[in-house]
């Protein structure tokens, strides 16, 4: 796999670091170590996965002469706060397409990353009903901009095609270089497991490199079944896309749906515990709806003994603390 040959825009300079974290593996009782990867410290306003994605997204947007760009997400979308800040970074326009998925979760005034949509300056958001065709809309407008003038480009949902999957891909490659050089085996990986991206992104990176590290993904909102599928589609994209000769097997990619709770974005209580242990061992913010929920799993993955006793586990932390102080009711 050769990642020079696509287009990028450098938005990753330096690896994000690798942590132990001592206080939190023993407050779930020492039986394995648990390790983060900070994606959550990326640059890119306030931080996430989502950059990794945009890296590549974007940079084939200017190459087609792109001025603006569309993108669509959930009413906290951390995704679209980021594609917002590297748009204002590039001296791009950005419109915002955000999808309402539980009635009466959207604020005009508020806090989160709705608030940071304002704050810098998108150009313009509509709101649509959960379920809405978000692609049919995103699609709708480019159409308007192009009749003034403008030449918008569309990022999918979460930046979760194959172009934008290659920047995890590259971050498998990242961390396999960290691991190296700091000689620490990490036996298993866990991960976030959401428009689908960032999993089949480092399922591919891991597989293709026949890293021998087995990547779990912990789901946000869909059935295990579904998520197993729409990540595999997705990782054959993208491996063709890198050159992988082999076609990625299905069972590389393992889903656990049993910690979303009543749905997407829907508070539950175990991700209230992780959330609160995270920060009261290591002073890590993970966020409501994608980290929090994900490092639930974890946390249940450790008590359950699904991990080896004296293995060393690796969670991606994708980000997401701004949507922290949308939920502040919750962690009262
Ligand atoms: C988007 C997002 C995820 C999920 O990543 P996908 O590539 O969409 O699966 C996880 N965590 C955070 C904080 C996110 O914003």
């Amino acid at each position: 796999m050769n990642l020079s040959q696509f287009p990028r825009r450098n938005y990753v300079q330096d690896a994000t670091p690798i942590e132990a974290l001592p206080a939190f593996s023993a407050a779930l009782g020492g039986k394995v170590n648990i390790f983060i990867k900070r994606d959550d410290l990326l640059p890119g306003c306030s931080g996430g996965n989502k950059t990794r994605k945009l890296d590549f997204c974007i940079a084939d947007g200017m190459e087609k002469g792109a001025d603006t760009i569309i993108t669509c997400g959930a009413v906290q979308s951390n995704h679209a706060r980021l594609t917002l800040s590297w748009a204002v970074k590039e001296g791009l326009d950005c419109h915002l397409i955000l999808e309402e998925r539980v009635p009466g979760s959207y604020k005009q005034d508020g806090s989160g990353n709705n608030f940071l949509f304002n704050l810098l300056g998108v150009k313009s958001t509509k709101v649509v009903p959960g379920g809405s065709d978000m692609m049919g809309e995103m699609e709708k407008l480019a159409e308007e901009l192009k009749k003034q003038g403008k030449k918008p480009y569309i990022i999918p949902g979460g930046a979760s095609n194959a172009i934008g999957a290659t920047g995890y891909v590259a971050c498998a490659q990242e961390i396999q270089q960290q691991l190296f050089d700091s000689g620490l085996n990490i036996d298993h990986m866990v991960v976030p497991s959401g428009s689908a991206g960032t999993h089949a992104g480092i399922a591919v990176g891991m597989y293709g490199t026949n890293a021998g590290i087995p990547v779990s993904g912990i789901n946000v909102s869909r059935k295990k079944e579904l998520q197993e599928e729409i990540v595999h589609k997705l990782a054959v994209e993208t491996a063709t896309r890198v050159g992988m000769r082999e076609e990625i097997p299905a069972d590389q990619i393992t889903c656990f749906d049993e910690y979303v709770g009543p749905g997407y974005s829907i508070p539950t209580d175990s991700m209230i515990e992780a959330v609160k242990l995270l920060a009261q061992t290591e002073a890590i913010l993970l966020d409501p709806v994608y980290s929090g929920k994900a490092m639930a799993g974890m946390v249940d993955l450790v008590r359950k003994d699904h991990f080896a006793e004296g293995s060393n586990v690796l969670f991606l932390h994708t980000g997401g603390s701004p949507a922290l102080y949308a939920y502040l009711d919750t962690f009262k």
